[in-house]
């Protein structure tokens, strides 16, 4: 194991292993340690839904560059992450609810996310399953979907690997200070 990196990530989860890897594309020499499996903690329970439209410009904008990422680090390592871009429906049962959607909407726009408004009768020739005697319509959002939040952070892992970074388990950050001219993280 490394005992001197340029850049040492503690964590092996979804947002570990997305930076070791973008730091190793950078060319920085990186070692991620985790203390148990990679993909253990949140990671592990979280459902993988990728909405990637949200009323954030920014977080609009990560969320697009993941969309194009997820489909370039399959080719690159290999691993099927589990992503399917299924659409996103967004249902109002008020007007006032119908309101908020014109809002996303506007901000969708200027982010260039498409979308489209669907009336109660749209939305039952889509899904004939769907009760929609309640509904006054939707907001459907076509390119967001899902993901395998477990395998794409494998997939990553594999990524970050043929770029060179050092992954470590069953390691533990148990602090760190600063020396004066480098960080020193102790670990068990
Ligand atoms: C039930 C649930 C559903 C969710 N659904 C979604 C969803 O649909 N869409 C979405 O985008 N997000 C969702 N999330 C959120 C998502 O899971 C988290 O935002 C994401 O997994 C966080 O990743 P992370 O790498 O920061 O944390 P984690 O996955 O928790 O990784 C942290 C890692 O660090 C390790 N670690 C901690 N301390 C140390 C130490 N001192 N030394 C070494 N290693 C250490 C841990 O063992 C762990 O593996 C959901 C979360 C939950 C719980």
């Amino acid at each position: 194991m490394k005992t001197q990196v340029k850049a040492l990530v503690v964590g092996g989860g979804a947002v570990g292993t997305s930076i070791a890897y973008h730091l190793g594309k950078r060319g920085w020499d990186t070692m991620l340690i985790e203390r148990d499996e990679l993909t253990s903690g949140s990671t592990w329970h979280a459902a993988g839904l990728l909405p990637l439209f949200n009323m954030s410009y920014a977080t609009t904008h990560i969320h697009k560059y993941s969309v194009d990422f997820y489909k370039s680090l399959e080719e690159e390592t290999g691993l099927n992450a589990g992503f399917a871009v299924v659409g996103n429906l967004r249902m109002a049962q008020t007007e006032d609810r119908m309101d908020e959607y014109r809002l996303y909407a506007s901000t969708a726009e200027t982010c260039g996310v498409p979308y489209v408004f669907m009336s109660p009768d749209e939305i039952k020739a889509k899904w004939p399953l769907i009760r929609t005697d309640d509904l006054k319509g939707a907001l459907y959002h076509q390119t967001d979907g899902y993901i395998n939040p477990a395998d794409v952070t494998m997939a990553m892992a594999k990524g970050a690997r043929q770029l060179g970074v050092s992954i470590e388990r069953r390691w533990q950050a148990d602090g760190f200070h600063w020396t004066g001219s480098h960080w020193e993280v102790t670990c068990t």
